[in-house]
């Protein structure tokens, strides 16, 4: 191996020494070594040449030279390339490998630049979008044109959206889809479609059933609630059907405000709820709250704290804003022992405005947290004393908080108290 660079060496040797023979010959020895240096100075840079010009051609074979320091370099180079053809086969072949499977998924998957444009999508993809191979490229919202798709587009919360499907021309039946968005890649991301039409159509049973059995059962409610209250009146002073009918006159009530709220749910989720953008004053929905609560809190010996400055304004429904409070500060309330501090306050953090209660009380265990604003969702070991709760009313405060694009977040300590922050974005306040 050591033996070409000294014969290249020594070559070089042998061409001074004959250059310097020639020039002393010729009576020239300067000049013939300049002129000699300069043809070999030329033809490294032609070796050269010939070198960079096959590096650069995809052929890996056919060395230009094999001698001499730049053949060895041509080596490397061959063995380079032939590691990155390798290489190259490898990644196509994975590449194939992940699109067969990809194509048997039987959810869509399209692959999304950074903005939007289609790069790639499955089959599936193709039937429950309408897609056709001539889209990809495009951006997506200009062949899939909804308006929730394209608000999708902009905030792409986690939880996905479900739109109508596109109408296909073919018999493909999917009338609901899913649509969930997952960064893939640093300049990619992934688009994952689903036919939810089926459970779509059962979520919709359940929801009419509901909405339905609510309205058939509020007025044999009002009649009984009617009826009880007229045989109160006129048994106030008989001590064997005045507590009996107490209580039952206790349960018609909540059987009512239960109708009430599943009514407010269905309206919620039906998207029926009566929609408005004005702006809402903080600190006067706050000032009616504590006209409507300050009483019971002083019951229980409570005391409600307000620290809201008067120039904070919420775009929204002043209904659905009270509705909120009211749910908050009544569960504090009512979870709360004597004696306790209940805090309402605003303050604005790097995501939004946050309106928050916070309170003194029990405390939630944190196994409860995530499940706190599910319909009838209660905490036994909480509701000892407050008997009288549906379960609903943080599933109204989750709805109505949606309606503002605003989030529920729920704090809690068991024996320090809980916090729960109504997360509004910077563009439904002012200040
Ligand atoms: P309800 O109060 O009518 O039972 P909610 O949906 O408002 O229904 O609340 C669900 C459950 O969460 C309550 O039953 C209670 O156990 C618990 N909870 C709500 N707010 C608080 C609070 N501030 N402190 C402790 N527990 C609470």
């Amino acid at each position: 191996m050591n033996q070409k660079p000294k014969r290249e060496r020594n070559m070089l040797i042998v061409g001074l020494i004959m250059a310097v023979l020639l020039g002393w010959l010729m009576g020239y020895i300067a000049e013939i070594i300049v002129l000699f240096l300069i043809g070999y100075i030329i033809f490294q840079f032609s070796q050269l040449d010939r070198l960079h010009v096959w590096a650069q051609s995809p052929d890996a074979d056919n060395i230009p030279f094999e001698d001499g320091a730049l053949g060895r370099l041509a080596v490397h180079i061959q063995r380079c390339k032939k590691q990155r053809i390798e290489q190259k086969e490898s990644v196509k072949y994975q590449l194939e490998r992940f699109r067969k499977l990809i194509s048997v998924f039987p959810d869509g998957v399209v692959i999304l630049s950074l903005s939007n444009e289609i790069q790639w999508f499955n089959d599936q993809a193709a039937k429950l979008l309408v897609l056709k191979k001539r889209d990809t490229g495009q951006p997506i919202n200009q062949l899939v044109r909804h308006p929730r798709f394209t608000q999708f587009l902009t905030h792409m919360p986690e939880d996905g959206v479900i739109i109508e499907a596109p109408i296909a021309e073919t018999n493909f039946s999917a009338e609901k889809v899913e649509i969930r968005v997952l960064p893939y890649g640093d300049d990619e991301r992934l688009l994952l479609v689903r036919d939810v039409t089926k459970v779509e159509r059962a979520n919709q049973m359940r929801k009419d059933f509901v909405s339905n059995a609510s309205h058939e059962l509020r007025t044999p409610l009002t009649v009984m609630k009617g009826y009880v209250e007229m045989l109160l009146a006129s048994t106030v002073d008989d001590n064997k059907y005045a507590p009996p009918l107490q209580k039952v006159d206790q349960q018609v009530i909540k059987m009512q405000t239960m109708i009430e709220e599943l009514l407010a749910l269905s309206r919620l989720e039906e998207g029926k709820a009566e929609s408005s953008n004005k702006l809402v004053n903080v600190r006067s929905l706050c000032e009616q709250i504590k006209l409507e609560l300050e009483a019971v809190a002083q019951e229980n010996e409570q005391t409600l704290i307000f620290d809201i400055a008067p120039n904070i304004n919420i775009k929204g429904n002043k209904i659905s804003l009270l509705t909120v409070l009211r749910n908050l500060i009544s569960n504090a309330i009512n979870y709360s022992a004597k004696g306790g501090e209940i805090y309402i306050g605003w303050r604005v953090n790097e995501v939004g405005g946050v309106l928050f209660v916070k309170d003194t009380g029990k405390g939630i265990a944190s196994r409860h947290l995530s499940r706190l604003t599910e319909r009838f969702y209660r905490i036994a070991e909480n509701n000892v004393l407050h008997k009288t709760g549906t379960g609903l009313g943080l599933a109204i405060v989750k709805h109505e908080l949606e309606r503002h694009e605003a989030r529920l977040i729920i704090d809690s300590k068991v024996g320090e108290g809980s916090q729960f922050q109504c997360c509004f974005p910077s563009e439904r306040f002012s200040e």
